[in-house]
């Protein structure tokens, strides 16, 4: 259910709303909208009546949310959530770029790699310190020395970082680092990780689960939303289908489907969505074309000696070749770039 207030409500209005929720042993939401406030509540609301909240002078309208997610509907928020990092926002029109290795491998490839990326303006890096991967025999991650590598790398060169937490025991050590946490696609649903992360002050991308539907991805980014915390961006990074030829399909049909449903932004992952490098390229520009909110590309100086995804990550002189034809296609679909593309 959600309450809009009315425009001149006081902080005591909204008080007197959220204490009446919480009366009902249902829990408040504070929403705030471009024009109003709006208060989202989730628990049994079944048991509320909506004339016992129209009755309240600061009260405009109630309304009943019918899809079995709430907090990240657009029928709760109807405008776009944009997250502030300081000098950079995503969501909106901006267009973000979130760039760097699979996984930290040594102090000296993450700075090597990050170096190249800050020359290109590219504000987020990502890289994995903690590594799920299918084979118990395959690189884990260099764990607690990988994140701090990207301390390091964070105070040395001022980039935002994103990096993966593949379970609640590293938490407290990833939040420290990290700007936004990512849950990766094998723990979309874990849904004791997804409450703790919703209980942190770091931005979370969720990534779509190899076998989950759209409508699952925003079950899942409920959980995170329940908790309290409200920057949560989806990220579709490629589903299993009967295709064999790519690694994963690329299910883009899931950026303005999800777009329709909730005011999340989404970032699409082509570099997982299709395990190709030189195929990365045209299906970002499709990301873009079809209104993602940004890119999550794995790129590394030497992709043949990648310890993970090698095979699907571009070199930094490619990924300048992309910046530039991304660059190319924002004012098209009216995006703002938020890096600065320096092709040589
Ligand atoms: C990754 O981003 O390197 C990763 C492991 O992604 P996913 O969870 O989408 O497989
Ligand atoms: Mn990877």
């Amino acid at each position: 259910m959600l309450i809009i207030m009315k425009l001149d409500s006081t902080r005591q209005d909204i008080d007197k709303v959220m204490n009446k929720i919480a009366s009902r042993n249902c829990v408040p939401h504070e929403i705030p909208g471009a024009s109003k406030l709006g208060i989202g509540i989730t628990g049994p609301t079944n048991l509320l009546i909506e004339e016992e909240f129209l009755g309240l002078d600061s009260v405009e309208e109630v309304i009943r949310v019918t899809k079995p997610y709430k907090l990240v509907s657009r029928e709760m928020k109807p405008d776009d959530t944009i997250i502030d990092f300081e000098d950079t926002k995503i969501g909106g029109e901006e267009l973000t770029m979130i760039a760097g290795p699979c996984s930290i491998e040594s102090r000296q490839q993450l700075f090597d790699i990050a170096g190249e990326l800050k020359e290109m303006g590219i504000k987020f890096l990502r890289a994995g310190a903690y590594k799920p991967r299918s084979s118990p025999y395959a690189f884990q991650g260099l764990k607690e020395k990988g994140l701090l590598y990207l301390s390091e790398v964070k105070k040395e060169l001022g980039l935002k970082i994103v990096t993966e937490a593949k379970d609640t025991k590293s938490l407290p050590l990833i939040s420290a680092v990290a700007d936004i946490i990512q849950i990766g696609a094998r723990n979309m649903q874990n849904f004791s990780l997804l409450e703790e992360v919703g209980q942190l002050p770091n931005a979370i991308l969720l990534k779509r689960g190899m076998a989950a539907t759209i409508e699952d991805l925003l079950m899942s980014a409920e959980y995170i939303l329940s908790q309290g915390n409200f920057n949560v961006i989806l990220c579709e990074r490629g589903i299993r289908t009967f295709e064999t030829m790519t690694r994963n399909t690329l299910d883009l049909n899931a950026v303005p489907m999800i777009k329709k449903h909730s005011h999340l932004p989404v970032i699409v992952d082509p570099s997982h969505g299709i395990g190709i490098w030189d195929k990365v390229q045209p299906m970002a520009m499709a990301a873009v074309a079809c209104g993602a909110d940004g890119l999550m590309i794995e790129v590394h100086n030497h992709p043949e000696q990648a310890l993970s995804d090698g095979s699907q990550s571009l070199t930094p002189k490619n990924f300048k070749k992309l910046l530039e034809k991304i660059e190319q296609l924002a004012p098209i679909v009216e995006r703002k770039i938020n890096y600065y593309a320096q092709v040589n």
